[in-house]
């Protein structure tokens, strides 16, 4: 251990296994210890500032310890605090559901409470078999999910999931679901060429469903945007495409909106971008903005049907979380609701991020380096080349800007930020040119010669997030 730790970073070496993470990187470069934040700012043991860029793992929408919801979490948690969720109510839940139902595509008005993303599809996966078991169609027992997808990394979340290095180890112990080819967007083809890829990509999926939709449950989407495999982007075309399908073969399609839903992409659900009703949405995330751990699967009344009957027909939806409609997690959702409603917050989203995208093309466009940018709402993503083989190369970056004050995220060879909506025109020019100086001084550093990386890096589903 490095003589420079300060004890508190001593003593969580001693004590705590992180998250996403290998404990042996920690030897040499410890966890920052973050005494508290202001905004869009994270502040460390000795007082250091660093611009939180990935509001802390997708969650942070309206900056720390924001005052609004500091006061409503003051004043809940000396009213109530807990209540078991079973055979009681409170008005935070009630009026979160009354509020949330008006901002939800049409038909998603019933709703499940749990506390964690996860849970919320392992909940989903459930309710869409159940629904089929109790509506005559028990043979429906299999689920469809794109390739590359993450839907989390409990046991039935890693089934629909596609992220090799979450999954691998585990497969002995998951129920596989069928992946499907997902038309990515990308710049170098022509909108022929696109439609081209996209038609194909569909037609796979139609042919798997045709020949198997008896079987099938449900097919479950991160809708536009798959965060984990390194914000890949998709067409909304296909999504749409994808709704008609599964209509059509009563097979549900369940919305993962857990990290890009509440405007992140610059509309309050991103599925609105294909302008289609999910039967099933998972949200989590920026619903408590990382108040506290909260998450819903929103339903149809066609689903809540099939488990509503007598007692003694069994049809109950059998899964409960002790923390379950925690009331504050409600009270804090429902006023992040009111927040978007009064300020304006996606028309806030929007100019910030065609600001974000302007300035990141300008910057980027004509750097070797660089494979691609994705951009979508206030998120962006640069790809680099193969710059260099076998360095774990977004993690190196990541590290040279956190640094400079600066917390983006690397996956494989790409490094993102999604930054929480109170960031300034200032704050993001400082967020691109620290990128811009951390990705040059690392090629630098590894005497990187741009005129000889020949091949770009074919993306892979075991890129490392850490
Ligand atoms: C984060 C995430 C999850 C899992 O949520 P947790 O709260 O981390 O369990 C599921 N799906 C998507 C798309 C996510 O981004």
């Amino acid at each position: 251990m490095a003589n420079n730790f300060t004890e508190l970073q001593k003593k969580d070496l001693k004590y705590i296994f992180h998250p996403c993470a290998q404990m042996k990187d920690f030897e040499n470069n410890p966890p920052l210890v973050i005494k508290k934040a202001e905004g869009l700012y994270l502040i460390d043991e000795h007082g250091k500032k660093y611009m939180d860029c990935i509001s802390s793992w997708w969650v942070n929408l309206f900056g720390h310890c924001n005052p609004r919801i500091n006061k409503v979490i003051t004043e809940q948690i000396n009213t109530l605090e807990h209540v078991i969720f079973a055979n009681f109510a409170h008005e935070p839940a009630i009026q979160l559901c009354e509020e949330l139902e008006k901002v939800l595509p049409n038909g998603l008005n019933k709703f499940l409470f749990s506390d964690n993303g996860s849970s919320s599809i392992e909940m989903a996966l459930k309710l869409s078999f159940q629904y089929h078991l109790q509506t005559g169609n028990p043979q429906k027992t299999k689920f469809i999910s794109l390739q590359n997808a993450y839907h989390g990394e409990t046991i039935g979340a890693l089934g629909v999931g596609d992220v090799d290095i979450f999954t691998e180890t585990y497969r002995p112990l998951i129920k596989e679901g069928r992946k499907v080819k997902v038309p990515y967007l990308n710049e170098n083809l022509s909108p022929d060429e696109f439609q081209k890829y996209e038609d194909e990509c569909f037609a796979d999926l139609v042919e798997l469903i045709e020949k198997n939709h008896s079987e099938i449950a449900c097919m479950i989407v991160e809708p536009l945007v798959q965060g984990a495999a390194g914000m890949m982007m998709y067409s909304h075309n296909y999504l749409k495409k994808v709704r008609e399908l599964t209509k059509k073969y009563n097979i549900h399609l369940i919305d993962d909106e857990i990290a890009m839903g509440f405007g992140r992409t610059g509309k309050m659900f991103a599925c609105e971008h294909a302008g289609i009703e999910p039967d099933i949405m998972c949200i989590a995330k920026g619903l408590s903005s990382g108040y506290y751990p909260i998450a819903m699967v929103c339903i149809t009344t066609d689903i809540f049907n099939a488990f509503y009957a007598d007692y003694k027909e069994g049809k109950s939806f059998l899964h409960s979380h002790t923390y379950s409609g925690n009331p504050l997690g409600c009270r804090i959702a429902l006023e992040i609701l009111r927040i978007f409603k009064e300020e304006n917050i996606l028309e806030l989203v929007n100019k910030k991020g065609a600001y974000l995208k302007k300035q990141a093309q300008k910057i980027f466009s004509n750097k070797k380096y660089i494979k691609e940018y994705r951009h979508i709402g206030l998120i962006g993503a640069l790809e680099l080349k193969d710059i260099a083989p076998n360095e774990r190369v977004g993690r190196q970056i990541y590290e040279i800007a956190l640094k400079k004050g600066v917390l983006i995220r690397p996956i494989g060879n790409t490094i993102y930020f999604m930054p929480p909506y109170i960031i300034t025109e200032e704050e993001i020019d400082i967020l691109l040119n620290v990128c811009l100086e951390s990705i040059e001084e690392f090629i630098q550093i590894k005497n990187i010669d741009l005129d000889k990386i020949s091949e770009n890096k074919k993306r892979e589903n075991n890129d490392s997030p850490f």
